[in-house]
């Protein structure tokens, strides 16, 4: 059984690159794209909104750039659309048919997002891949992940990081940061944790929207989160 029937799986885009890399990688698409073909053989409708990190970053590109910050970030969501068309790809290799529904529009290779059109896909038991996050520079892909889970009435968004769930430090730099199993939205924005934008956290405050932050380089950790069980860091009121 069940706990969570629809998800919004935010993946980030470095799950599509070595750690700490810069590009697609092939391994890596072919090792995230199986796992969700996995997930999905439960049953469980399953939505994706993937970042563009791995291949730019407007806030960052334009840090000391003659380009300014909104160019920049029209630029971070069309890696974006690259992204989503990998992933694309490699779920229909898995036998999991997938679709692109994107705010920024390519029609040689994607189709617009249309909230009904994305229900309807999940529906259908098809992924959705939803690109180029709000369509809006100066947001992110955490924001556009917490604003379709809330349009498209997802039970809960599952960011996927390469740490466990959220920690008291940075665990990569910190050896003796400790896990936090739980934590309420009012924490980590009166902590100011990093782990997921604050807005995005806002959007699911009001909403009443649950995050599970978890390892998305441990297998099963998806399905298990689906099935109920408590792993990584559950934010919730
Ligand atoms: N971006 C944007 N508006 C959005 C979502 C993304 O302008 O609604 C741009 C922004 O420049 C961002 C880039 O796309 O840096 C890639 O997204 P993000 O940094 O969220 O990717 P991730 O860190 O999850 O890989």
């Amino acid at each position: 059984m069940m706990k969570y029937k629809r998800v919004l799986l935010k993946i980030s885009g470095e799950s599509l690159c070595e750690p700490g890399g810069f590009g697609i990688d092939d391994a890596q698409t072919r090792e995230i794209a199986e796992m969700i073909a996995k997930v999905c053989k439960t049953g469980a409708q399953v939505a994706i909104v993937v970042g563009g990190g791995n291949l730019l970053r407007g806030k960052t590109f334009s840090k000391d750039s003659y380009i300014p910050r909104a160019t920049a970030d029209y630029m971070g969501m069309l890696a974006t659309v690259m992204n989503a068309t990998a992933l694309r790809e490699g779920l229909a290799i898995s036998g999991q048919p997938a679709r692109v529904l994107s705010a920024i529009e390519v029609p040689a290779i994607n189709e617009r997002f249309v909230r009904r059109n994305c229900i309807s896909y999940l529906e259908q038991n098809s992924v959705t891949i939803l690109a180029g996050g709000t369509g809006n520079p100066f947001f992110s892909t955490d924001t556009c992940a917490a604003l379709r889970a809330a349009e498209i009435d997802a039970d809960v968004i599952i960011k996927a990081t390469k740490v466990d769930g959220v920690f008291t430090d940075d665990p990569v730099t910190n050896p003796s940061a400790e896990l936090i199993p739980k934590i309420t939205y009012q924490d980590i924005l009166h902590k100011d944790l990093k782990v997921i934008d604050h807005a995005a956290i806002s959007i699911c405050r009001e909403n009443n929207i649950p995050i599970r932050v978890i390892n998305i380089f441990k297998e099963n950790n998806i399905s298990d989160v689906l099935a109920g069980k408590d792993i990584g860091t559950l934010i919730s009121n």
